[in-house]
């Protein structure tokens, strides 16, 4: 499997955030991850991105062991994130927050850069022309130059997106990217996850948006204090009734 994660655990003291938590994620599907709040969705892309090393259990991609690795070489090796809680620079522009991001990716070294300046212009040029490749491919390149931070909240969780694919990631780990949009907003976002997948790039989906979920995800899993507790295709999931008891039966699900 593409992306293998088996019998994760991950306990904060006596807590046990995620527990034996196995899922394989196919390459070029679109993967949600949905279930009440505190049931281990964020812990889960966490540990995916390198943040917690886990309590137990493994993570491989295309069948290389990452869990236990460093977030800088989880990023090398082709993950990146966007967070439930917006993280934008607020001094900076549009076209700067995406920039930043792909800033560490940068091939010419120091060194080169000293001996050789025509090298670092292009290097510019090319890491411009890509950034604003993305922002056109989120629908928000007329707002390149203007601060993030004082654009709607729906356009500022796009900045986010198109900050985390500067790195060229294989896999995108989007946790809750329609929270606080509205419903055009979320079909907006809809669409421009589908041409994510499109460019052959995976996603992880943590989201609350049912409509958002049910309507994009090849699969789905469905998560309750740490634990799966579902797995299937959205129509499976909508009849579980394992799934409706424990989550979309409930009203308030935020
Ligand atoms: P979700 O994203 O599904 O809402 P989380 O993964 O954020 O859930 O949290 C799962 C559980 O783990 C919660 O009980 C939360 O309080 C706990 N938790 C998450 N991160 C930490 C941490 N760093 N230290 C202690 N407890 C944590
Ligand atoms: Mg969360």
């Amino acid at each position: 499997m593409f992306l293998e994660i088996e019998n994760l655990t991950m306990q904060f003291g006596g807590l046990v955030a995620v527990n034996g938590f196995s899922l394989g994620v196919a390459e070029g599907t679109i993967q949600g991850l949905i279930g009440p709040n505190g049931s281990g969705k964020t812990t889960i892309f966490n540990v995916l991105s390198g943040y917690y090393k886990p309590s137990g259990g493994k993570i491989t991609f295309k069948g290389k062991r990452i869990s236990g690795l460093p977030s800088y070489r989880v990023t090398a090796s082709g993950f990146a994130r966007t967070f439930q809680n917006l993280r934008l620079f607020k001094s900076m522009t549009v076209l700067e927050n995406v920039l930043v991001g792909m800033a560490q990716h940068a091939e010419t070294g120091l060194l080169s850069a000293i001996f050789n300046p025509i090298a670092i212009s292009h290097e510019e040029e090319y890491f411009h022309e890509k950034a604003m490749g993305l922002l056109k491919l989120l629908d928000i390149a007329e707002f390149a130059d203007t601060l993030a931070t004082s654009l709607p909240y729906g356009h500022q969780r796009r900045v986010e997106i198109a900050r985390a694919l500067g790195t060229d990631p294989k896999v995108l780990l989007l946790d809750e990217p329609a929270a606080g949009l509205n419903e055009t907003e979320s079909e907006n976002l809809r669409k421009i996850l589908l041409q994510i997948r499109e460019l052959g790039v995976t996603i992880c989906l943590v989201e609350h948006d049912m409509k958002l979920v049910m309507g994009i995800c090849d699969r789905i899993t469905v998560l309750d204090y740490g634990k799966k507790i579902a797995e299937g295709t959205s129509s499976e999931i909508a009849k579980d009734p394992v799934v409706i008891e424990a989550y979309l039966g409930q009203e308030d699900n935020s």
